[in-house]
């Protein structure tokens, strides 16, 4: 009988898009896949080490593998096994260990591991066979690992240095992808802006990936996942722009609009270098999205810091500011910092920043609704609400679109002018 396998991924896309890698592997090579709330004979956690939360979530997902079937093989892969070591990690009733380098392995691991144990009698029935969900819009994973060394950052040290795959490799991948009826794709990677830098002798940087993506037939769309203020260019955003299906939608992490706080933080730009970015992008888009990630509290920043970061993100007009708070992580410069701040005052100042997010977030949206500009919406999922389904999708700026009409399926793509409809955005085809 084969064995089954659960899965739980935490963490960012990169481990998204490895724990499909490892499902299909496995599922390759004869195992069962199954929900993670099942019996299953082995269960594997892709773990996620980037905040204090993300680990102990990480431990529980651990815990409550074992609790599921205490006789089942739990796995712990990825960056808690990174960033803790294997032996920590053991500690918590994890019977193999698999680093971030080794999920490409996991067939041979597990097929040594169960080489010298039972012949494979004891194996529980699968109830119920997982195949990956169809969504329209794929994360392909162009490179790994970060060189930027941000001082609040332990991913480098789970991640390594940096490392592209091939433009033809990438290309490969989507192709099969385009195959199963994929339309968006979402070039993904630890940190994208340092695609190509690796391989300086093979000339291939970001621009000359998503242009060759974007010759493969049955591509619709790419959406560029985050991007560092110092990539963008006049140049670069003419190139990007010269791309049909390039979305205009641009992730700048900002982290803090306080220059100071820039610093200690080892980001290497100021905010004018981000300003200017913004403006490139702005000069050549029609008013494009522009979204953004900011730390609160990191050690030492006063209330002037902060207040700077508050007038900085009024000032961009963000369409969207994720707001995450400062998390100690040992081993990383931050951590030794002095003047960390409390817990509250981290609460306080991400209440404030998340206020400014809702107000600038309808503002984008009520630009787009007031100036009727037709909107062009891939849909996706379905979503239940009052007993009523309808479907979902994203217009190209990534606003978060209903479907009022009945029939409609995944991956067809709509155009119409946008509307409100009490909390939700419905879309009103021509
Ligand atoms: S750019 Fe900075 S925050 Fe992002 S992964 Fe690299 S070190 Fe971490």
């Amino acid at each position: 009988m084969h064995k089954s396998v659960a899965f739980h991924n935490l963490g960012c896309k990169v481990n998204s898009y490895e724990t499909e890698k490892m499902m299909k592997e496995l599922a390759e090579n004869g195992y069962s896949i199954v929900p993670f709330d099942q019996k299953a004979d082995i269960y594997i956690v892709n773990t996620c080490s980037v905040t204090n939360i993300a680990d102990r979530k990480s431990r529980q997902m651990l815990h409550r593998a074992k609790a599921l079937n205490p006789s089942a093989v739990i796995v712990a892969a990825g960056c808690y096994v990174d960033t803790r070591g294997e032996t920590d990690v053991a500690d918590e009733g994890v019977d193999i260990c698999v680093r971030n380098a080794q999920k490409k392995n996991i067939v041979p691991i597990l097929e040594e591991y169960f080489a010298d144990k039972e012949d494979g009698s004891g194996c529980t029935e699968a109830v119920s066979f997982e195949t990956a969900d169809f969504h329209t819009r794929r994360f392909i994973k162009v490179q790994d690992g970060c060189d930027m060394f941000c001082s609040y950052c332990i991913i480098p040290f789970a991640r390594g240095r940096i490392a592209s795959r091939t433009v033809e490799d990438v290309i490969s991948e989507t192709k099969e992808y385009v195959r199963m009826g994929y339309r968006e794709f979402v070039p993904t990677g630890i940190h994208i802006s340092s695609y190509g830098k690796d391989r300086p002798d093979d000339g291939e940087g970001l621009i000359d990936l998503v242009r060759a993506m974007s010759e493969i037939e049955g591509v619709e769309r790419i959406r560029l996942s985050s991007l560092e203020p110092g990539i963008v260019t006049e140049s670069f955003a003419e190139e990007l722009l010269s791309i049909r299906q390039l979305c205009p939608h641009f992730h700048l992490s900002l982290q803090s609009g306080s220059d100071t706080v820039l610093k200690r933080m080892n980001r290497h730009y100021t905010t004018d270098g981000y300003m200017k970015a913004v403006d490139i992008l702005r000069d050549c888009f029609d008013d494009p999205a522009i979204t953004t990630d900011i730390i609160t509290g990191f050690p030492g920043e006063t209330e002037e810091e902060f207040r700077n970061t508050l007038d900085f993100v009024e000032r961009v007009g963000f369409y969207e500011t994720h707001v995450f708070k400062y998390s100690r992580r040992k081993g990383t410069a931050a951590d030794r910092m002095p003047g960390q701040i409390t817990e509250r005052v981290k609460h306080e100042r991400s209440r404030i920043l998340l206020e400014l997010d809702r107000l600038q977030r309808r503002r984008f949206e009520d630009r787009r609704i007031e100036n009727r500009r037709v909107a062009e919406v891939l849909l996706e999922d379905t979503e239940e609400t009052d007993g009523r389904s309808a479907r979902t999708g994203y217009t190209r700026d990534y606003i978060k679109v209903y479907d009022p009409e009945a029939g409609s399926r995944a991956g067809e793509i709509v155009c119409g002018t946008l509307e409100r409809a009490g909390d939700r955005i419905i879309i009103r085809r021509q």
